[in-house]
């Protein structure tokens, strides 16, 4: 059997199964299975499988027809470029969070110096990028990840070291035991409503941690929660930025406005929904 017959075989079962990526994750698992690259994959089209290895392309075949995400299979999640390690107990990085991470670095490029909170971080992948990109560009950043997991924060401290980032990490409910103030805080909390989870696609509901997708009944308690309480937590002119959900965005900017934040920026996704809410909080020390 040929690499190209292998493609084919595995795109059948996998839309058979009803998975709507079939012809990306038929390849992605490939990849994965047989120590491949994109460009070397395509190389070998037309060459002979190795058959000792058929067998565990099978079986990742199978997980996946379980719905099981490509991501829990390979274990890991490209974002920003980096390679994050998951595992059931984090969030899946999503492709539109990377939008909250490039607004942060925007909005920090003139500063030579920044102090950052990812609060909720689960694997990381926000905190560690936004260190990696300003440590990039030969900026400073002194950046801490917070989860209430300890699971979660297991793998953002494999994740910190193997990308050689140098983040700290604090276990805490929300603001608990966090004791030092942020220019800039940044989170993507649990924001679905309890009611709506049931609705989500099988790789979400069964697979990403219930933890992180939570929001409880309207969806917007950890908002309500990080709103009020970073205001003690950010250094003056400090800014808060919020993944949110595509329809959450009045209801967060009442909840900023209420707490007394202002210049509410939204910026959406490249599927146009909105996705980023940023607020700067000015009233610290007047
Ligand atoms: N964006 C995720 C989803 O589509 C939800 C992430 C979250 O609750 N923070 O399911």
């Amino acid at each position: 059997m040929t690499f190209r017959e292998l493609i084919i075989y595995g795109q059948d079962m996998l839309k058979n199964a009803g998975i709507l990526d079939f012809e990306n994750d038929t390849k992605v698992l490939l990849m994965y299975c047989f120590n491949l690259n994109y460009t070397e994959l395509m190389v070998k089209l037309l060459e002979e499988v190795p058959e000792e290895k058929l067998q565990y392309f099978q079986e990742c075949i199978d997980k996946r027809i379980k719905h099981i995400p490509c991501q829990h299979i390979t274990g890991v999640q490209e974002f920003m470029g980096y390679e994050f390690k998951v595992t059931p107990d984090v969030l899946i990085p999503r492709q539109e969070t990377e939008i909250l991470v490039e607004e942060s670095l925007t909005a920090m490029n003139q500063s030579v110096s920044c102090k950052a909170l990812d609060m909720c971080t689960g694997s990381g992948c926000i905190g560690i990028s936004f260190f990696l990109e300003r440590k990039s560009k030969g900026f400073d950043a002194d950046v801490t990840l917070a989860d209430i997991s300890k699971e979660a924060l297991e793998v953002a401290n494999y994740n910190n070291k193997n990308l050689n980032a140098d983040c700290k990490i604090i276990i805490t409910d929300l603001f608990e035991n966090i004791t030092e103030k942020y220019d800039i805080i940044m989170s993507n909390p649990p924001y679905i409503k309890t009611s709506d989870i049931e609705e989500l696609m099988d790789e979400v509901k069964l697979y990403d941690p219930r933890l992180a997708l939570d929001g409880y009944e309207d969806g917007l308690h950890f908002y309500k929660k990080i709103i009020k309480e970073a205001r003690n937590y950010l250094n003056y002119e400090g800014k808060l930025f919020f993944e949110i959900g595509h329809d959450q965005h009045k209801d967060v900017e009442r909840l900023l406005i209420d707490a007394g934040y202002s210049d509410i920026i939204l910026k959406k996704d490249y599927a146009g929904l909105d996705r980023v809410v940023i607020a700067t909080y000015k009233k610290d020390g007047l």
